[in-house]
Formats: C-alpha cells, sequence, structure tokens
C-alpha cells in the first residue's frame, strides 16, 4: 500500500484510482449466454446462485452434519473453485507475478462473494519461498448468512471464502498457501481479517486447521498413547490431498477400517494403493498385528504358492529348511495382495479356499493351519476384464470386490500436486543431504500439465532428481525434473525459447541431442555412475508397474541381472 505520511487511517486498505483496471480486463472474460443456458468466466461454466437459498444450504449442512464436518466440505468446496480460478489466471499470462496474485481477490469480488482491501500489498517471491498477505474482507456473503442462521460465532465463518484463498494462493504460486481468518463479522467485528503465510509456516495447530489435509483426521481416529500416534503419523506421511477423489477415497477407507471386511484398491500404478492399504490396517483393530504385503507380480507363478502358504522342509530340491508363508506372518493382522490379477489360475484357487474356509496347508505339508488374515488385495487392471478374459477366477473376484475403492490418477487430481510437490521436496533434501530453495514458476508449470503416467510416484522419484540435479541452495527448474525418460512418452516436453515449456505431439521430434545433454548434466553434477544406475532402474521399474521381467526387456537385461541390481541398489523390500 502506499505509505506517504499524511495519509489517514480511513484510507487504509483503499484503493486509488485507476486500481480498478485489471477488474475490467476479467470483466471482459465473463460472458452471458441465455441462448445456450451458459454463464462463463475464463472460460469455466459458472452458475448465479440465489445468496439466500446458499445460505440455506450451509445451515442444513451444519445442521445434518455437524459444525466441524460442515466446516471441512464448505473449506474444499472454497479450495476446489480456488484452485481453478489460480489455474486459469495462470493460463492467462505465461509465469506468476504479484500482479498476477492480486487477480484472485478481483476474482472473488465478480463472483459475488466478497470485498476484498488489501492492508499491505501483498508479498510474493518465488524463488525465496517467501509468501504474506494480510486482508480486509467486507461484505462477506458467508460471514452475513452464519450471523443470519446462527448468530454471533465464537470462531470466524468464512471457512468457503478462507478456503478458496488457500486454492487460489497454491495453485497460482504452487506453494501450499494457508489464510487464517483472525477476525470474523460472525464473531461480532467490524470487518472480517484474513492473513496469508506458507502452509510450513504456520505453527501445526494451526496448520490443522487446513481441513483438507487429511493426515490428521487419519491419525486422530487412533486411540492409543502418544507414541504410537507418532509412529502412525510417520506411517502415514505422505498421505496428503486436497482434491474431492482423494478425499472421497480417505472417506472410505476410514468408513471400512473398523469392519474386518475384505478390500479391493483398484487404480493405475503407482496411484498409492499400498499407502492406503497401509493407512487402512492402521486405523484398523487389528493395527496391533503386522501386515504384511507381497507383490504378486514380482514373485515367479512357481514360487509364489511357497510365497504364500509356506514350505515344509524337503518339499521340492532346494526347500533345504520349512519356513512360513505371508499367510501365516500375517496372522492376526493384514495381509495385502498387491497386482492380484498376476497370479496363476492354480494359486487363485489356493488363495480364494483361504479365504473362504480360512485354511491352508504350506507347500509340501499335510497339516491345516488356519487363517486369521484379513485380506486387502489390489489391481491395475479392470480385474472384470481379466474374468472375461478367463484368466481371473470369477468365484474369487466376487470375493475380493466385497468393498472396491478406485483410486484415482494424479491428473484426475491435479489440486493435490503442490502438496505433494511440498511434501516429496521436503523428505527428498532430508535423504539427499542437501537444500534447495524451491521449483521455479517453468517447473511448476510443467508439474501441472504433465499427464503422469506413473502417477505419486512418479512425481516423487521426480522431484528427488531435482533435489539431485539442482544447484546446492538452487532453484529446480523444468531440465532437472523432465531430463529423463519422459521425453520419450507421447505427451512430452520439451524447453522452448525462453525456458517456456513446449508440449510435443510425438516423441520422435524430441531434440537430436537430448540424450548428450542429459548425460552433461549428470556429468556436470558429479552424480556417481552407481546413483545413475539405481535412478534409471528405478525409473524402469516405475514404468513397468514394478513388473521386473518387463523392467528386464525395457533394460534389455536378463530378468536375474535385473533382480541383482535390484537388490544390490536396495530397490526391493
Ligand atoms: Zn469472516
Amino acid at each position: 500500500m502506499d505509505r506517504r505520511p499524511g495519509r489517514s487511517r480511513r484510507d487504509r486498505g483503499t484503493r486509488r484510482e485507476g486500481d480498478d483496471a485489471p477488474t475490467h480486463s476479467l470483466i471482459e472474460h465473463l460472458h452471458f449466454s441465455p441462448d445456450t443456458g451458459h454463464i462463463r468466466l475464463l472460460e469455466q461454466r459458472m452458475l448465479l446462485l440465489h445468496a439466500d437459498s446458499f445460505g440455506t444450504l450451509r445451515q442444513e449442512l451444519i445442521g445434518a452434519l455437524g459444525i466441524d464436518r460442515a466446516r471441512e466440505l464448505l473449506t474444499r468446496l472454497g479450495y476446489q473453485q480456488g484452485f481453478d480460478d489460480g489455474q486459469r489466471i495462470r493460463a492467462l499470462a505465461p509465469g506468476t507475478s504479484p500482479a498476477g496474485l492480486e487477480l484472485g481477490p478481483r476474482l472473488r469480488e465478480i463472483e459475488g462473494f466478497v470485498r476484498n482491501l488489501p492492508n499491505e500489498t501483498m508479498r510474493y517471491d518465488i524463488a525465496q519461498g517467501e509468501f504474506y498477505g494480510d486482508y480486509h474482507w467486507r461484505a462477506s456473503w458467508e460471514a452475513e448468512a452464519h450471523l443470519r442462521h446462527h448468530g454471533v460465532s465464537g470462531s470466524p465463518a468464512c471457512w468457503m471464502m478462507a478456503g478458496y484463498a488457500d486454492g487460489f494462493c497454491t495453485a497460482y504460486t504452487g506453494m501450499p498457501i494457508h489464510w487464517r481468518e483472525t477476525e470474523c463479522v460472525a464473531m461480532g467485528h467490524a470487518q472480517c481479517r484474513v492473513i496469508g503465510r506458507p502452509l510450513a509456516e504456520w505453527p501445526d495447530d494451526e496448520a490443522a486447521h487446513a481441513h483438507f489435509l487429511q493426515v490428521d483426521t487419519f491419525v486422530d481416529t487412533l486411540a492409543g498413547s502418544r507414541q504410537r500416534r507418532e509412529d502412525e503419523a510417520a506411517e502415514l506421511e505422505g498421505f496428503v490431498g486436497a482434491s474431492a477423489g482423494f478425499n472421497n477415497v480417505a472417506r472410505l477407507v476410514r468408513k471400512v477400517a473398523p469392519t474386518g471386511s475384505t478390500v479391493l484398491f483398484k487404480g493405475e500404478s503407482g496411484v498409492g494403493k499400498e499407502c492406503f492399504a497401509r493407512a487402512l490396517h492402521s486405523i484398523s483393530p487389528r493395527s496391533g498385528s503386522p501386515m504384511v504385503s507381497i507383490n504378486c507380480a514380482a514373485i515367479p507363478p512357481d514360487l509364489v504358492e511357497a510365497e504364500l502358504f509356506g514350505v515344509e522342509r524337503g518339499a521340492y530340491t532346494g526347500a533345504t529348511q520349512s519356513r512360513p508363508g505371508r499367510f501365516e506372518r500375517a496372522d492376526g493382522g493384514t495381509l495385502f495382495l498387491d497386482e492380484i490379477a498376476s497370479l496363476d489360475l492354480r494359486a487363485q484357487g489356493k488363495v480364494l479356499r483361504a479365504i473362504q474356509e480360512r485354511e491352508y496347508e504350506r507347500v509340501g505339508g499335510i497339516e491345516l493351519r488356519r487363517a486369521d488374515v484379513r485380506i486387502v488385495a489390489a489391481a491395475n487392471q479392470d480385474l472384470w476384464a481379466e474374468v472375461e478374459a478367463g484368466r481371473f477366477r470369477r468365484d474369487l473376484f466376487f470375493r475380493l470386490n466385497v468393498f472396491p475403492i478406485e483410486i484415482p490418477p494424479l491428473k484426475a487430481r491435479r489440486e493435490d500436486i503442490p502438496l505433494l510437490t511440498a511434501l516429496f521436496l521436503q523428505r527428498s533434501m532430508a535423504r539427499c543431504h542437501k537444500t534447495v530453495r524451491g521449483l521455479s514458476t517453468s517447473a511448476y508449470n510443467a508439474l501441472w500439465q504433465y499427464d503422469w503416467p506413473g502417477n505419486v510416484r512418479e512425481l516423487e522419484n521426480m522431484i528427488e532428481r531435482g533435489v539431485i540435479l539442482a544447484e546446492d541452495d538452487g532453484i529446480i527448474d523444468v531440465q532437472h525434473l523432465f531430463a529423463g525418460g519422459e521425453k520419450l512418452e507421447a505427451a512430452a516436453f520439451h524447453l522452448g525459447p525462453g525456458g517456456t515449456l513446449v508440449r510435443q505431439r510425438h516423441a520422435d521430434t524430441a531434440p537430436a541431442d537430448a540424450q548428450e545433454t542429459l548425460v552433461d548434466q549428470l556429468l556436470d553434477e558429479g552424480v556417481s555412475f552407481e546413483r545413475i544406475e539405481s535412478l534409471v532402474l528405478a525409473r524402469a521399474l516405475t514404468r513397468s508397474g514394478g513388473n521386473v521381467s518387463a523392467t528386464a526387456r525395457m533394460l534389455a537385461l536378463k530378468r536375474g541381472q535385473v533382480e541383482y541390481r535390484l537388490k544390490r541398489n536396495d530397490l526391493t523390500e
């Protein structure tokens, strides 16, 4: 704001003449088309809702769900709106700037929710990871609705509005930003006031108010000692999301966890099926017993039964010792069967029996053993299609499909990218003992636009690569992120003039010297040969969905060679 002396306090937070230009330029993006039944703002379909009826809906939500759950829903609704607007504003002009950021408050005025008056000009420096905002809100729609239906409140009530500010600033800057209301008309103040800072800079108890972060909700469900809660919290690290898709999955997991029911997670490779399975186990009554995982695709078919059910000594050549299988080790707990479609029909029959009859035998054994395990399975491909193709047992399918949960791919929940990026950045910096200041604007743009065939796992790998390749204390740029095999994929990018990101239609138009550039970068960074091998392996494994045979084909190696290297690089359990 203008800090010239002599400016009266009444002037604080008002705008000078000519300041309306940005608002008018935005209004040009608002189109009424009654002939087609559409209103569009920045090419998004909008609705003109009656504020009174929306206020009544809000009141009914509070009545039906309780104040906490209603607040969570409305915050998320606002976050979604803000996020969409933030992305649209980013698309208007290349790069981000404080001026672009100021368009968010203007949009909210055009949309009729509130009048925004800056107490101070927003400070925003992406290179320094700096963000600070301080606004007064006048005529907040939400505060008016709250006052009318519920009277004066003991705490701020502009939940959807704050969620919008979070979503807009997070989408626009690429950093998770959290706004906190410190004064609210619904509490009897003359106007509402909000402070915005990076989420990481808020104290924990305030950050927990960011209700779109589900970790706390999960952890709160856990009864038990403080110590246990910390363990579980560590277990659920990486478990963040603001999208409706993520939150729907989280809700289903919370719902089914206490029941003991069989659960089937469906979704593309890398969406975090095992992560959700672990969350489910940790909030289930079986959490005191082990959770045992097996990736059915990673075990050769002739060994899978021994792995699942155990072996008696002498069952076959090489079985010199008796050993328990995964069913036995998971006794009393949870058994996670990843990529269950990879099991052959014979093994499927044995698994079905173990689930149905709750008993099994070790390979080469005669003793009937009791299986007290909860089955959680995961499948990449459409299991029903496998049934129809005769590759998967119909009866086992119905046994597993009691409670199917579909996890959406990352490209369908892009709102989660900033939260996940911030988390993986912290984690990679700790793992690599290196500090970087953040991501450049073009790097964030690339993360938005990329299709993420490898989903959350790919994002994590990419951020780690960025941390490795970026200068110490520097900024991660596009070429640090997209330095790998992404160029070979259909939806690829390359760097255009001025560091802008250009989407390539065909893989064969990739720059001919791309490989050379990549190798030079790695050499310049002093990355060790072992590290390069480990990166290549991890990437090939991700792209083949964890399938070792496919990984071997991709790298023109024998399966055994890949297994040896995976073990040496500590990429297997
Ligand atoms: Zn308020």
